[in-house]
């Protein structure tokens, strides 16, 4: 690729099911790199293979990108100077270029039924020359005969003639020269006989049709690489660049199965994350630094951070862990960077799924209390229930530690004193918890804990008397008097 080609890039995914994190994280990489370079983002829809199709797939990658705020300049919906962005909808390319391959002799025709394939490639392993010679196919039958077997049937391919005893070469921006031996690559099929391409013939026709210039995918495609660099060659185009990115990997090491995230509770699919109320921005910011580094020790980065930041040398080689607690660890700052506002109207959904109707300004006030304590918006509800439900017990080492004999006495008093206040305010919660205090030559901590322990049912959390406040007078005294009942 010249130097001074504009920067084209695409994300290609198939639909065939919903956005993978992974796929994501390939997304964003095309995105970063086509910013830094003011090129073209396109994204573009392999949907050529009709048995692995998933309705829906296609609006799910398009929403969970939408979410994520990666904005494409060019695809299937709003369309662009390349239409049509879907592959099921640019066929002809595909056959016309087939047929190119066929003529230059780089590609052939081949009848070999299934069974008849399996039998040989048992027998030598990849289609290698001299099962060519045993195959029926347009290299070894003649020209009659071809076309007499194409007249009668459609049960034929087109596959890639792979010379032998070559190496390819695949140069990658990221893994430096790439050494493939011809011997263990398949005469790939580049047409199936239901007159579809496979995705190895229409993605190098698409790149090279849309101009694309860096090819920026998964590790996982680098073995289909050298076949699509035969291609370039037999049809006489100048590759774009490739770059494959690292692989993700679990953290019971190997590649990243979606069994194995199941079992460790990370979620697969992008929305699996938003629904667990990750941050757009933080998911960006984690999958970033997995497999790119900024070369710095920082690591919270803004998009156009981020932009500012990327180069294809700074992604590494190797695999990279996948690291839930690093993530939450980005999410808690991209929590703490919301406004209350924000933060509230993130939280209502949630709060809402537990009950009693919580009013907006209550629920700003719950969120400015816990807005520091959380890594992920939904623990305003599932780590602090206690504002919106009482405690159906009490956490066992808070009450060794906090709950005296003085304890109940102290607490019905407070109670008593807070039943005759007026506004149950933060300042006036306090003023009356310090005053009995006095009153009773105590020292404060003597009531803010037990009070704690009664309306909360833990011996931590955010400050007492804002929580005292939030929880509300009613909720406060039912729960004092009650804890003394059962704690004695
Ligand atoms: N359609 C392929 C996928 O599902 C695209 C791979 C590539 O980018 O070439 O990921």
């Amino acid at each position: 690729m010249a130097s001074d080609t504009p920067v084209r890039v695409r994300f290609a995914p198939s639909p065939t099911g919903r956005l993978h994190i992974g796929g994501l994280r390939t997304a964003l990489y095309n995105y970063l790199f086509a910013r830094k370079h003011d090129g073209d983002f396109v994204l573009r829809i392999e949907d050529t293979d009709q048995a692995r199709y998933e309705p829906g797939a296609e609006e799910d990658i398009r929403e969970a990108l939408a979410w994520t705020g990666l904005e494409h300049d060019e695809g299937p919906e709003q369309g662009g100077d390349y239409a049509p962005y879907r592959q099921s909808e640019r066929s002809g390319h595909y056959h016309e270029y087939a047929q190119k391959l066929v003529e230059a002799g780089r590609a052939y025709y081949a009848f070999d039924t299934e069974e008849e394939l399996d039998d040989l490639r048992e027998t030598h392993g990849a289609y290698d020359g001299s099962t060519r010679r045993q195959m029926r196919n347009s290299l070894t039958l003649s020209d009659e005969e071809v076309e007499r077997l194409i007249d009668e049937s459609d049960d034929y391919v087109i596959r890639l003639k792979v010379p032998r005893q070559e190496s390819v070469q695949v140069e990658d921006e990221i893994r430096g020269t790439v050494s493939f031996d011809t011997s263990e690559i398949d005469d790939q099929v580049l047409m199936k006989s239901d007159g579809m391409p496979t995705y190895h013939l229409a993605n190098i026709v698409d790149d090279h049709l849309m101009d694309i210039s860096h090819v920026i995918r998964g590790e996982e495609w680098l073995s289909s690489t050298p076949k699509h660099v035969l291609m370039y060659d037999a049809l006489g185009w100048e590759p774009p660049a490739f770059a494959h990115l690292p692989l993700i990997l679990s953290p019971n090491g190997g590649k990243l199965s979606k069994r194995d995230a199941n079992e460790l509770g990370i979620p697969v699919y992008v929305t699996d994350y938003r629904e667990a109320g990750y941050e757009p921005d933080a998911l960006l910011n984690f999958l970033a630094l997995l497999g790119w580094s900024p070369g710095t020790e920082e690591e919270l980065f803004g998009l156009d951070d981020m932009i500012d930041a990327f180069s294809l040398d700074r992604v590494g080689a190797s695999g990279v862990q996948f690291d839930l607690d690093k993530l939450r660890w980005v999410n808690e700052h991209s929590v703490r960077d919301l406004s209350v506002d924000a933060l509230a109207e993130r939280a209502r959904p949630h709060v809402d799924a537990v009950g009693d109707e919580v009013g907006d300004e209550r629920l700003r006030t719950i969120c400015g209390l816990v807005q520091d304590r959380i890594q992920v918006v939904p623990e305003v509800v599932t780590d602090n229930r206690y504002f919106f439900e009482d405690p159906e017990e009490y956490e066992e080492e808070g009450v060794q530690k906090r709950w005296t004999d003085e304890s109940a006495d102290l607490l019905l008093a407070y109670a008593d004193r807070l039943e005759a206040v007026d506004s149950f305010d933060t300042e006036t919660v306090e003023t009356e918890l310090r005053d009995l205090a006095d009153e009773k030559d105590v020292g404060a901590g003597a009531i803010i804990h037990p009070s704690r322990l009664a309306v909360s049912g833990r011996s931590y959390g955010p400050g007492v008397f804002g929580l005292l406040a939030a929880v509300g007078k009613e909720a406060c005294l039912r729960r004092m008097r009650r804890a003394v009942e059962t704690l004695g």
